[in-house]
């Protein structure tokens, strides 16, 4: 009857949206080092950020990149948590997300999802104003559903997960993708538990890291948001997940000058991101495989990529032109995992199918409009 009719509008509606693509990749470029002006970045505009580069003969060379969004160096963390907004606060609907911070160390990942480390107000990063935005919109909700959200600190290191809420070794943890069952789960219901959550994650953290070694570079370190929402009209339960993941740094490692501990970890970041390429690439060109099983980063975040879950990826730049190879390295990167959505033979081949549901979609609203 009725129900059926608006499960199905909702199906289809969802089929939609997969189909217009649920990977984004945003580019972040942080200003310049004080003192610094020689920089790799030539232009940026809304989509598309150029890079000079030189050729074999020492001529300039510009190369274009494109993404979802660009971010120039003077964009606030307010302007840059604005435009993920929409895709955080989906997780109330019952949506699965993922959102990554992807770049060389020192290019502004933790300054996007935490802030810098003197906190202000202006400086908080997404992780926080993406809980405080949460408990917002469920208070706004709450004459309708009544929402619960939890919270999990989670680090990645030599693919050995550590619990930052209690600093135990995990054992149980690749099981069943977003659930970590012996990764302490904290319920949180205001801006400050959050604050004191995450002051404990940091804190356990630099136990951990060696003098010799400034660890939180070297690891992925996950803030997972477990949301459950019920209707107070149907008594249904609704559940929803983010993962903020803060990536270990991308650069390349000189293998001819590292040994031992530092070659390891080289090798398991290496691993892990070539990891967490692969299945973004695959997801977005809706390959039938999808290589999660390659690293521990890509098991633990499973069930949050791939199907109705939507993914954003941060790109961030280092604009100093000693960077430019990495600069690069990171571009070509998210290119790969961007490509495919952006691709014109895949919007056509998509637009068609698009087309077909949005016809369904209407009719079943017909049908709706003409039961009620
Ligand atoms: P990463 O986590 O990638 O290693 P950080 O976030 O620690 O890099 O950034 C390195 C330094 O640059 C920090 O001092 C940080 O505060 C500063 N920084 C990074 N991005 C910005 C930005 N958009 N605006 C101002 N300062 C920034
Ligand atoms: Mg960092």
């Amino acid at each position: 009857g009725y129900q059926r009719v608006l499960e199905e509008n909702r199906k289809l509606y969802n089929q939609v949206q997969d189909l217009k693509g649920n990977i984004r990749v945003y580019c972040r470029v942080r200003p310049l080092v004080p003192g610094h002006s020689n920089t790799s970045v030539d232009h940026i505009d809304e989509r598309t950020i150029s890079i000079l580069t030189h050729s074999k003969y020492g001529k300039e060379a510009k190369k274009s990149f494109t993404f979802n969004k660009i971010f120039g160096p003077s964009v606030t963390q307010a302007e840059v948590f604005s435009d993920t907004q929409p895709l955080i606060r989906s997780v109330l609907d019952g949506y699965n997300v993922c959102i990554f911070a992807y770049g060389q160390t020192g290019s502004g990942k933790t300054h996007t999802m935490t802030g810098p480390k003197e906190l202000t107000e202006e400086g908080l990063g997404v992780n926080y104003r993406a809980l405080a935005d949460l408990f917002h919109l469920s208070k706004e909700r709450k004459e309708t559903i009544s929402y619960e959200i939890s919270v999990q600190m989670l680090e990645i290191y030599n693919e050995q997960v550590k619990d930052l809420l209690s600093a135990d070794e995990i054992r149980n943890s690749s099981q069943n993708g977003i659930n970590v069952p012996d990764a302490n789960l904290v319920r949180v219901s205001s801006p400050s538990d959050v604050i004191n959550l995450m002051d404990l994650g940091h804190k356990n953290r630099s136990v951990c890291s060696t003098a010799l070694n400034d660890r939180s570079s070297r690891s992925h370190s996950c803030l997972t948001v477990h949301v459950q929402g019920k209707d107070l009209t149907s008594g249904n339960i609704l559940r929803g997940s983010m993962h903020l993941v803060d990536l270990a740094g991308s650069e390349r490692v000189d293998k001819s000058e590292v040994t031992g501990d530092r070659l390891k970890e080289a090798q398991h970041i290496n691993k892990s991101l070539s990891a967490l390429g692969d299945v973004i690439s695959s997801l977005a060109s809706r390959s039938s495989h999808v290589p999660y099983r390659n690293s521990k980063l890509t098991q633990l975040l499973q069930d949050s990529l791939g199907g109705q879950a939507k993914t954003l990826m941060f790109v961030h730049i280092a604009p100093e032109y000693e960077a430019l190879g990495e600069t690069l390295s990171t571009l070509k990167f998210a290119e790969r995992v961007a490509t495919v959505e952006l691709g014109a033979a895949k919007v056509n081949k998509d637009s068609g199918e698009v087309k077909e549901l949005k016809e369904q979609i209407a009719s079943l609203k017909a049908a709706l409009a003409r039961k009620g």
